[in-house]
């Protein structure tokens, strides 16, 4: 075959198959916490770290699963934190930990970033995954947030069946807040103030929850929490997983947030809306925005915690000013990823 022939072969073969070799893929990507606090290597027998790793990986790949099949960002991380939540190991439905009274109390929210529609419940005791609840709220009421007795009549009323509290018992966390009252009362007796002596509790016992971020491949971004909240946590306590633009925040415009962290000061710093905002008005990148709250924000006043985030074009960055985080991430263009430590 001459030069010619072949140049002209080529020519044609590259116009008819063109098109398809350079279709820009769409973008779809998930990332997953399970909590941030003082988690250390030395703590974890080396079949716990396994069991932990497998649990985040399944539950990244069913969220990952839903968007691959071109699913939506919603149903994604619903999928996944459900996997969270009906696993022991972290601090959502069944591995909820316990309030000063013995009891569960949970929290969760969910937002969709097409449209900021959001939903979110606190105060439930009787809910299995609080995140469904906290959707149907977004998709059936006329409401942003219901807490309590009242959200658990809304659940019964969309024939959500309401679960027995001790569902949620794990003998871990009961000794975890054995350990809490201990520290508490003994607190107590020497700065007679509750909330001081609750300052006073290790950063672990503030700690724990689980949530998720995705893009689908329309472009739309979609964020949930879900949470047991704090140990020991008093007088109807609420944190800032089910507070929209506190513990979870999503716009198509700028990015996807779930925060798990120190409740109190997220809330007073807008964490999740704070991320966005720098994103949306100062243009900067999700790592940039995410390092600059967790770390130059939170940090130097003791807000402890993390965020996971993804942006519209698939990117995801998970900062955490912690000894760890329990995450997972995956995407079109990335591997799994799974992590717990600093670094690893
Ligand atoms: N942010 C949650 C709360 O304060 C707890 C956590 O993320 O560990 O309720």
């Amino acid at each position: 075959m001459n030069k010619l022939v072949l140049a002209s072969l080529i020519s044609v073969t590259s116009l008819i198959v063109t098109p398809q070799l350079f279709a820009k893929t769409k973008p779809f990507a998930i990332a997953i916490h399970g909590g941030a606090g003082t988690i250390e290597k030395s703590r974890f027998t080396p079949e716990q770290e396994k069991a932990y790793r497998a649990k985040l990986k399944e539950a990244v790949e069913t969220g990952y699963k839903v968007l691959e099949r071109g699913g939506e960002s919603l149903d994604a991380i619903t999928a996944a934190i459900n996997v969270l939540e009906n696993s022991p190991y972290f601090n959502a439905g069944r591995g909820a930990v316990y309030t000063y009274d013995g009891e569960h109390e949970l929290d969760a929210s969910i937002m969709d970033g097409r449209n900021r529609q959001a939903g979110a419940i606190s105060g439930v005791k009787h809910i299995e995954n609080p995140i469904n609840l906290a959707r149907l709220v977004m998709e059936q009421s006329v409401h942003v947030m219901l807490s309590g007795q009242g959200a658990e009549k809304f659940a019964e009323n969309n024939g959500v069946p309401l679960v027995e509290n001790n569902l949620f018992d794990t003998e871990n966390r009961y000794k975890s807040l054995l350990k809490a009252k201990e520290k508490l009362d003994k607190a107590k007796q020497t700065s007679k103030d509750y909330q001081a002596a609750h300052s006073a509790l290790p950063a672990n016992f503030k700690m724990g929850t689980v949530g998720a971020v995705a893009l689908d491949k329309n472009g739309n971004l979609a964020a949930g929490t879900s949470t047991g909240g704090m140990t020991a946590k008093r007088f109807g306590r609420v944190g800032d997983a089910p507070i929209i633009g506190a513990g979870t925040f999503a716009e198509n415009e700028s990015c996807a947030v779930s925060a798990t962290g120190h409740g109190e000061y997220f809330i007073r710093y807008t964490v999740a809306a704070d991320v966005c905002a720098r994103v949306k008005y100062q243009g900067k990148t999700i790592s940039q925005a995410g390092d600059e709250v967790i770390n130059g924000v939170l940090k130097p006043i003791g807000g402890t915690g993390g965020v996971i985030i993804v942006d519209r074009e698939g990117n995801m960055s998970m900062p955490f000013n912690t000894s760890g985080m329990y995450r997972a991430s995956k995407s079109n263009t990335q591997a799994t990823y799974v992590g717990i430590f600093n670094g690893e």
